[in-house]
């Protein structure tokens, strides 16, 4: 798979202090591995890697990338421990590639810096794996930029 990042998209990833031969390996091991996301409709991936103090996304197509976002927070797990049965609709517009179910929209408990606090994230029911939007990591940028500031 050959991906190609804008000059735009380096800038910024160089900006946030990702860089490129990182969010290429990230991609090539969701590839190879099959564990990431995919759009229900369309060719859209969301690869996931990093270390549990930081949790790096990649978004892409077959042919270029389109984001790539983190967050600090470290997901340990759905809210209430375990999925139950609910009334309303929580399908994601995503899939999980390795199974093929489609991602839940269901809140996980993310933790920081001793804090921990339920979230939105998106999960896949059978293979027990959490992922988090774009949206949401900007989110959880702004709560971890004020639980720093409480700490410093
Ligand atoms: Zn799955």
């Amino acid at each position: 798979m050959d991906i190609t990042i804008t000059e735009e998209l380096n800038n910024t990833l160089k900006d946030n202090g990702f860089k490129e031969a990182e969010i290429k390996e990230l991609i090539a091991n969701a590839e190879s591995s099959g564990q990431k996301l995919k759009a229900r409709d369309g060719d859209i991936s969301i690869a996931k890697g990093g270390a549990d103090n930081l949790t790096v996304y990649a978004v892409y197509s077959p042919s270029e990338l389109l984001d790539v976002y983190a967050h600090k927070m470290n997901i340990i797990g759905l809210t209430g421990g375990e999925l139950n049965e609910i009334d309303y609709d929580d399908a994601s517009n995503w899939a999980c590639a390795k199974c093929g179910e489609i991602a839940l929209e269901r809140n996980v408990d993310m933790t920081y810096m001793g804090v921990t606090r339920p979230g939105p994230g998106l999960v896949c029911p059978k293979c027990n794996e959490f992922y988090v939007s774009d949206g949401v990591a900007r989110t959880l940028k702004t709560a971890e930029a004020i639980l720093e500031e409480k700490r410093a």
